[in-house]
């Protein structure tokens, strides 16, 4: 096996191997870019070392191969005590995971090779020294797990003691003692010396970005990413070039265009006089990159063709990291940039429209969580609240909530069910789990290119970065005169980078406007609302699936209807029976005699035929399934507490409710140990008599009343919770019954059908398929009854477990779980089609919303999905997208 590739031997389609940053580098290399030369450690070499510890079969020797070419190349010996060559040792898994793993720069700096260093640099020793205690830093920190803010201490003290604020007026006598001090701090904390065998520090520091694959927050960001864990990460050794070799140097990160908006035109951030990780840890503030015009015209109009080469090359936005080394430019990164929900859209639609990409591949491009981003409310600023400050809007969204300063304050405020904003002057890796629980993020420091706006924006979460006005202090923050506590609220607007005092009313977003179609005509040229509309039209014109909706009211079913609804695929009937009906509920239950209930059916009858009426207007010519009546009875009853107490204390007072009493004992008789599995559904219909019958006959006569006034309804009976092709049989037959009576020589036509939901109706749906006309997946029950999960009990008992051991990636409430309810899925599918060919197949659990479990549905070959109302375009996009996208792959 081959562990060590040099980058001329890579491509950018070598990422599972490679890692992004490394197959991108050889990428670059080989289109003549300017990279420093440098070769790469496979992912294969990282999961070895990662199952087998140090020792890994051959490794060592290729390294020692491809750095002795490197050497060769360069002119120069690692460390060489009079010409010394440096490397950068960088991690770069497949996916991007910004900031989560180790880089250190610098390696090779000994105390014998920090004078040929300065030499190398024409005399620089302030430049030698300041390499020296970088390498030292990052590798304390990396490599032996030092704790940062010693460093950063000592480098505070060194300030402090020669009265200056920034670090680029220490001078090279100053950053020679900053040496020593860090060095002291490297030995007090290990218990060795700072290694001063270059080969060694080269050896240490890959073994260390190795490791930091299996880092806690590495961990925790991969899984809130759904990044699979058994990767592992590659190393990139890279021959250092210098930003920090004085004014004519510098180091910067860019964007082909703006990952935020999503407009032409680049897009950046550039400091002078620095190295790495200082532009986006916003240690001091950066300039625009189109102030490098007039630093250093000639690399900047050679970035600007770089770059213009770049998109060409990529068909894409592509974000890179370069740095200039006395006047001469070096690329040090590029990827095809992640960017926010609008810029996807709105990037997707303009290489279109620059003939870059078809309509198809722009479908890939854009994802049904990003629409779902797009849908979320904005700030409704009709009162014209005034912003207190105002910083970058690096991820867009709106978000309220009380300030709080820490990631611990905020995972806790937040587990009270609080929402909060986290503010911090900055944020780095560590403080994840808070930028997760919180709300919204707000920092002082730092651009788009942060570290909080990349996170934030990977996340879909609020994010106003930059905001320099802001000055943290313990747990205040102060804009001016105004003082801003814990506690507090504050809005923060992540489009425009507005911070308002207190909470902010929201509005639905313009996308929602225009699905509405109630978008202000002077919106109507927006150019994201028309990417939108260009790419769902393109979407539904390839997808197979049909997109209905989940409704219960007239008023939800015309909303799906405008948000592109082809139908209802679940109207549940049991809110029917609450609000005023609950009466003549417990009259049905508490009935004594068949006089008794026959007449609290026939009360409820013409009330669900009104019902039914509404919906079929709205849904005109479109189908809707309506289901049976579906929950245990005694769901509609009080509970038995409240019943007992007030028996028990009309009974102190020496008064009798018999009402109540009979209730009381109806709960009592109807108590269920499991009422998941107990009288419901089908059941229901079975044991008491006349009550399916109504609904029935309810729909039979809503249905020939649409049609006598000209309407064309299409009804299709859905009966729940069937486990067995007899339950249908019973139902049907007395259906059917009703149904001709009721329909005479109406046109109507209605189908009857059952939901799959228990795991004993999947395995028996060729009998099913006998006596159904259609099938709907409730996925939501099969996914309890197939694991034999309570849902309300294990969600908060348990599931974070097993997320945490990997025994699920995701919840399978929230995205089907493919091999197994899937499984039950797929053979009710092939086994009722073979029993009937041309039934109708289609879900109506909550995952017919889910991006993952909409492109299974298309896999599967259903014939729709059904959703709530606001997920209908997320699965019209995602519908489309496992059309076009066929091999399925890599669609995150
Ligand atoms: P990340 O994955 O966190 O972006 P990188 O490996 O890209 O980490 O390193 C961070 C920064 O370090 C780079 O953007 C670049 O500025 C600097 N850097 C890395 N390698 C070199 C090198 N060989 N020469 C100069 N600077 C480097
Ligand atoms: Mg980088
Ligand atoms: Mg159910």
């Amino acid at each position: 096996m081959k562990f060590v590739y040099d980058f001329s031997e890579g491509n950018k389609d070598l990422k599972d191997l490679l890692g992004g940053k490394g197959a991108n580098l050889a990428e670059m290399t080989n289109l003549g870019l300017p990279v420093p030369p440098g070769f790469t450690i496979t992912t294969e070499a990282c999961r070895a070392y990662l199952r087998d510890g140090d020792h890994v079969d051959g490794l060592a020797a290729e390294i020692d191969e491809h750095l002795t070419a490197l050497e060769r190349q360069m002119g120069r010996r690692l460390g060489d005590a009079d010409d010394p060559l440096l490397v950068s040792v960088r991690s770069g898994a497949k996916f991007s995971m910004p900031g989560m793993m180790e880089t250190v720069l610098n390696v090779g700096l000994t105390d014998a090779s920090v004078a040929g260093l300065s030499r190398q640099a024409g005399g620089n020793d302030r430049f030698a020294w300041d390499s020296y205690r970088r390498l030292i830093q990052m590798f304390g920190k990396t490599v032996c797990d030092v704790p940062g803010h010693e460093f950063e201490d000592a480098l505070h003290e060194a300030k402090t003691a020669k009265g200056v604020t920034d670090d680029v007026q220490l001078d090279a006598a100053d950053l020679r003692e900053l040496v020593a001090a860090y060095k002291k701090v490297f030995a007090e904390h290990t218990g060795h010396e700072f290694p001063q065998d270059p080969r060694d520090q080269m050896d240490q520091a890959v073994a260390a970005v190795f490791r930091s694959w299996n880092a806690d927050r590495a961990v925790l960001y991969r899984r809130q990413e759904r990044i699979p864990t058994d990767l592992g990460t590659a190393v990139n050794v890279v021959a250092m070039v210098f930003g920090n070799l004085g004014a004519d140097s510098g180091t910067g990160v860019a964007f082909t265009r703006d990952p935020a908006s999503g407009e032409q035109g680049v897009y950046g951030d550039y400091l002078a006089n620095a190295q790495g990780e200082d532009v986006v840890a916003g240690i001091r503030n950066t300039l625009a990159l189109a102030e490098l015009e007039k630093l250093d015209k000639r690399s900047y109009d050679e970035l600007m063709r770089i770059m213009a080469t770049l998109e060409g090359h990529y068909r894409d936005l592509c974000d890179i990291e370069f740095t200039i080394e006395r006047g001469k430019l070096w690329m040090l990164q590029t990827r095809v940039g992640k960017r926010t929900a609008a810029a996807a859209f709105t990037i997707a639609a303009q290489l279109v429209d620059e003939g870059v990409i078809d309509l198809d591949e722009a479908l890939t491009r854009v994802t049904g969580a990003q629409l779902g981003q797009l849908m979320f409310p904005r700030f409704d600023l009709a009162g014209d609240p005034s912003a207190l400050t105002r910083g970058v809007g690096a991820s867009p969204g709106a978000a309220y909530g009380e300030v709080v300063f820490t990631s611990e304050r905020a995972v806790e405020a937040a587990a009270g069910g609080k929402p909060v904003i986290l503010v911090r002057r900055e944020t780095n890796p560590d403080d994840l789990p808070g930028m997760i629980a919180a709300n919204g993020i707000l920092t002082s420091r730092g651009g788009k290119t942060s570290h909080a706006a990349v996170v934030a924006r990977g996340m879909g979460k609020t994010c106003v970065c930059g905001a320099d006005q802001v000055a943290v202090s313990g747990t205040t923050f102060t804009v001016g005169e105004t003082v801003v506590e814990e506690g507090d609220v504050i809005s923060i607007d992540g489009t425009t980078g507005r911070v308002y005092l207190g909470e902010v009313p929201v509005r639905p977003s313009e996308v929602v406007q225009y699905f509405e179609g109630d978008l202000d005509p002077a919106r109507a040229n927006d150019p994201l609302v028309a990417a939108v509309h260009r790419i769902l039209t393109h979407a539904d014109s390839r997808r197979a699936l049909r997109v209905r909706t989940n409704a219960d009211t007239g008023t939800d079913a015309a909303r799906a209807r405008r948000f592109g609804a082809q139908g209802i695929g679940l109207c549940r009937t049991e809110h029917m029976f609450l609000g005023d009906r609950r009466e003549l509920v417990e009259r049905l239950i508490l009935a004594r005699t068949d006089t008794d209930r026959d007449a609290a059916l026939a009360a409820l009858q013409p009330l669900q035929r009104a019902d039914f009426l509404e919906i079929f207007r709205e849904m005109n010519g479109l189908p809707v399934t309506i289901r049976l009546i579906d929950p245990p009875l005694h769901e509609f009853l009080p509970s038995l507490e409240e019943l007992a107490v007030r028996v028990a204390v009309q009974h102190e007072h020496g008064r009798r409710d018999e009402h109540d009493e009979r209730l009381l004992a109806a709960v009592r008789r109807m108590h269920e140990q499991n009422p998941m599995l107990g009288l419901r559904g089908v059941r229901l219909g079975l044991v008491i008599p006349g009550l399916f019958a109504m609904q029935v006959r309810a729909i039979a006569e809503a249905a020939v009343a649409l049609a006598a006034e000209g309407g064309a309804p299409r009804p299709e009976i859905m009966v729940p919770l069937v486990g067995a092709v007899q339950e249908l049989e019973t139902v049907r037959a007395e259906a059917e019954r009703i149904i001709a009576e009721v329909i005479g020589d109406s046109p109507v036509e209605i189908l009857i059908g059952t939901m799959i939901e228990v795991p004993r109706a999947a395995l028996t749906a060729g009998q099913i398929a006998e006596a159904a006309e259609f099938f709907s997946f409730g996925t939501n029950d099969l996914t309890q009854m197939a694991w034999g999960f309570s849902r309300d009990d294990v969600e908060g008992a348990f599931f974070w477990r097993y997320l945490e051991l990997g025994i699920f990636g995701i919840s399978p409430f929230e995205s089907i779980d493919a091999d197994g309810v899937g499984r039950l899925v797929r053979i009710a599918t092939e086994e009722g089609r073979a029993a009937r060919p041309g039934l109708k197949l289609g879900v109506c659990g909550e995952h017919g919303g889910d991006p993952d479990s909409v492109r299974f549905f298309h896999e599967v070959g259903l014939d729709y999905v059904s959703c709530s109302p606001f997920r209908v375009p997320i699965a019209r996009l995602e519908a489309g997208r496992a059309a076009v996208d066929t091999d399925g792959s890599d669609h995150r």
